[in-house]
């Protein structure tokens, strides 16, 4: 008999015992070997920077992506979603080639690193389940990529370090999901210490762990759950004005441009290119200032840097959508609220709101009741504090 899913919310320690009860039932009563987990992530500030050699700014949130594992003796990996009871399998001795299925891309896409860095990954049969909501810009994909790439690096004794999981699950994303993201969402679902934010340097790969401790201040989520397709195409096409900025103004990255000389250099660039570049360059910058605020325990200040962020964001680069400026416009101007930005990719997806712990709820209900009113539609709201990264269970 199926068992209920978990709530959405349920904690770490819940999701992992369902993920072995339901291994057990899919399996003939067998009890799996190990559990791999990995955490959703949010982006604080620094966005569409990572893929510009910027600086960001994510938290793992206290969303998870479960696999129950136990190995085989051949080399058939075998994946049960338990979640949209969904089933697949694939021979890791064979040529591990892109998929039509989609979510199975991202399992495979990492299988094929570590077969292609010499670790050939021996059979297992995997139940999955996650907590993170799909396409709400809170890196479900990353998690589901993060929890593969633990299983393989455990069953292989590859031993590869953080920063090359990371690499490899980014390769992953990019060569079996054809999307070419940065790598900021592989090293935050990786890297991301509990009661933290990570600083993390997209030129140097450096990271530092930048304490979110104060107990009066929690991260609100808001997952409008609107999804506007144009997403993937306007991101390749943001990427690409990038490019073409950086190569006009003869750089090696927008990450290089010096922000005192940035109204000379963007007399260079057309219209649209100054948006884009003005943007990327000021967010950076903003992102430096974050988590000097942060460490100064300036939450004020650190909110408007949000809010500047979101302006950006919209005016400049043109990712947000209507809904989701509407959310944000609300936010901003309730009490407790220090500051707030659409968060992700961008067209839908979420928002991110630094607020007063005491009056959370309060804010979430102002923010729901509003939308509800205008759109129609009630966003799912939920605070989070800095979790852990990915680890094996
Ligand atoms: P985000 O990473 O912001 O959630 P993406 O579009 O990058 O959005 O990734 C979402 C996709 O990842 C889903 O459409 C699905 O294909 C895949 N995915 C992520 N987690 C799972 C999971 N637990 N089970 C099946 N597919 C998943
Ligand atoms: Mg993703």
């Amino acid at each position: 008999m199926n068992t209920p899913l978990p709530a959405p919310d349920s904690p770490k320690d819940a999701l992992v015992s369902f993920v072995r009860d339901a291994f057990k039932n899919r399996f003939s009563n067998v009890d799996p070997d190990f559990v791999s987990i990995a955490p959703g992530r949010v982006n604080i500030i620094g966005e569409h920077v990572d893929y510009n050699n910027g600086i960001v700014m994510p938290a793992a949130i206290e969303r998870w992506t479960l696999a129950a594992i136990r190995t085989r003796p051949d080399s058939i990996i075998r994946i049960h979603d338990v979640q949209f009871n969904l089933e697949a399998q694939f021979d890791a001795k064979e040529e591990v080639k892109p998929d039509t299925l989609s979510w199975l891309n991202y399992i495979k896409g990492v299988v094929a690193g570590f077969i292609r860095r010499g670790h050939p990954v021996p059979g297992f049969d995997a139940v999955l389940y996650s907590s993170i909501p799909h396409g709400a810009g809170l890196s479900s994909s990353a998690a589901l990529e993060a929890v593969f790439a633990l299983v393989a690096n455990k069953l292989t004794g590859a031993g590869l370090e953080p920063l090359e999981l990371a690499l490899l699950c980014q390769q992953a994303e990019h060569v079996f999901a054809g999307v070419p993201c940065g790598l900021m969402d592989q090293m935050a679902v990786i890297r991301c210490e509990e009661g933290h934010l990570l600083e993390f340097d997209c030129r140097d790969h450096s990271v530092e762990q930048i304490p979110f401790t104060d107990p009066n201040l929690t991260i609100m989520i808001i997952d409008s759950k609107v999804k506007h397709e144009l997403a993937g195409g306007e991101y390749a096409k943001r990427r690409r004005s990038c490019d073409l900025a950086t190569c006009i103004l003869g750089f090696s990255s927008l990450r290089d441009v010096p922000i005192d000389d940035l109204p000379r250099l963007l007399s260079h660039l057309d219209n649209t290119l100054t948006k884009r570049t003005r943007h990327v360059v000021t967010e950076i910058e903003r992102t430096r200032k974050a988590a000097l605020l942060l460490k100064a325990g300036d939450f004020p200040g650190l909110g408007q840097l949000l809010n500047e962020s979101h302006a950006s964001l919209k005016d400049d680069y043109e990712v947000s959508c209507e809904e989701i400026d509407a959310i944000v416009a609300t936010a901003q101007t309730l009490p407790g609220v220090y500051g707030c930005r659409m968060t992700g990719g961008g067209f839908g997806g979420s928002a991110i709101a630094l607020v007063r712990k005491s009056e959370a709820k309060e804010i979430a209900s102002r923010i729901q009741e509003t939308i509800q009113l205008k759109y129609h539609f009630k966003p799912e709201i939920f605070t989070t504090v800095p979790t852990n990264g990915a680890c094996i269970v």
